[in-house]
């Protein structure tokens, strides 16, 4: 394992403090973004909500805003359950049955499903990946989710309910893309199980603090900074960063890369994990989105951040 590069606590302190007092007043609705409403309970999310936190990988955790304030992790779920796929499959066999290639399309894009999904960070891919998840049933394979999901977070993560009801209720997109997926033989298990699932996996509540510490559990090989504990192999967790690199901020993954240069995932009620391998974890919590569904002081945040604390990867 490499050695963690120290990051001094009083510097990162003073920049999550400025990028939070820079940033705050960009919220509002129509200008500054608007929150997602195709799943209804997430349109009445309150867009003054700010919450960013870096966990460092020597497990302290500094937080700004909001920092506490739940919310459901959606898309942010992604890296974490393919992590999981993999570790249960296999790299070999996961690569053979979900793509790594940035699809440069729209998170819920409906493309010939005669092949595998493109990538794993969009719904198509997504659904297959926990349909992939070891268990007997989806009952089983989301209790297993839930609890890879809570070790990379340190502490038990529950399900939003009245997020859950809301997104199955309106989920004729997903349900489409699950039943071509089936119909074609993508996907090995019945759509609505798989669906299921993966509603559920959304429908985590998670706070920025606990994103700074599942991304920094990422950027530390595997290990939890603050719990200690193994949660995947440090094979695992450079094909995740890998693929959220290339991938992770959908049609935008491009221009995210050249901008804050870091691997990150973002979610539809305003979530965005960033990692920046052997140093540490960023979360950010702003519900407003811009038109590719990426949070909009997420990604501004995340982007000073990279460039204050000079954590672009592809600088030495
Ligand atoms: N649950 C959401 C959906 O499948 C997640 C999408 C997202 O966060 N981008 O539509």
């Amino acid at each position: 394992m490499t050695s963690p590069q120290r990051i001094c606590a009083g510097l990162v302190k003073e920049a999550l403090e400025d990028a939070h007092r820079g940033l705050r007043g960009l919220a509002v609705p129509g200008r500054h973004g608007r929150p997602a409403t195709y799943i209804p309970e997430l349109g009445r999310a309150d867009p003054r909500r700010f919450g960013l936190a870096v966990m460092t990988l020597d497990g302290n955790l500094h937080q700004a805003g909001d920092a506490l304030v739940p919310f459901t992790i959606q898309s942010v779920s992604k890296p974490f359950v393919y992590a999981l796929t993999l570790a249960d499959l296999g790299v070999e066999e996961t690569l053979n049955r979900i793509g790594v290639e940035p699809t440069g399309a729209a998170f819920n894009a409906v493309r010939p499903q005669s092949a595998r999904p493109g990538n794993p960070m969009v719904n198509a891919g997504a659904i297959v990946a926990s349909s992939l998840v070891a268990g007997a049933s989806g009952d089983e394979r989301f209790g297993r989710i839930a609890a890879c999901l809570s070790a990379f977070a340190g502490r038990d993560l529950v399900l939003d309910e009245q997020v859950l009801r809301s997104e199955r209720s309106t989920a004729d997109h997903n349900r489409a893309l699950a039943h071509l997926m089936r119909a074609s033989g993508v996907l090995e298990r019945p759509a609505e199980e798989a669906l299921e699932v993966y509603f559920r996996q959304c429908s985590l509540l998670v706070t920025a603090g606990d994103l700074a510490v599942m991304t920094a559990t990422l950027a530390n090989e595997g290990i939890n900074p603050l719990t200690g504990q193994k949660i995947v192999s440090p094979e695992v967790t450079e094909i995740v960063l890998s693929v959220m690199a290339t991938c992770g901020t959908y049609d935008y993954a491009g221009e995210w890369m050249l901008r804050a240069g870091l691997p990150a995932k973002s979610g539809v009620s305003g979530g965005l994990a960033a990692a920046a391998p052997g140093r540490l974890g960023i979360g950010v919590f702003s519900p407003l989105l811009d038109e590719r569904g990426n949070s909009v002081r997420g990604l501004a945040a995340c982007e000073q951040l990279s460039r204050r604390l000079g954590l672009h990867v592809m600088r030495p």
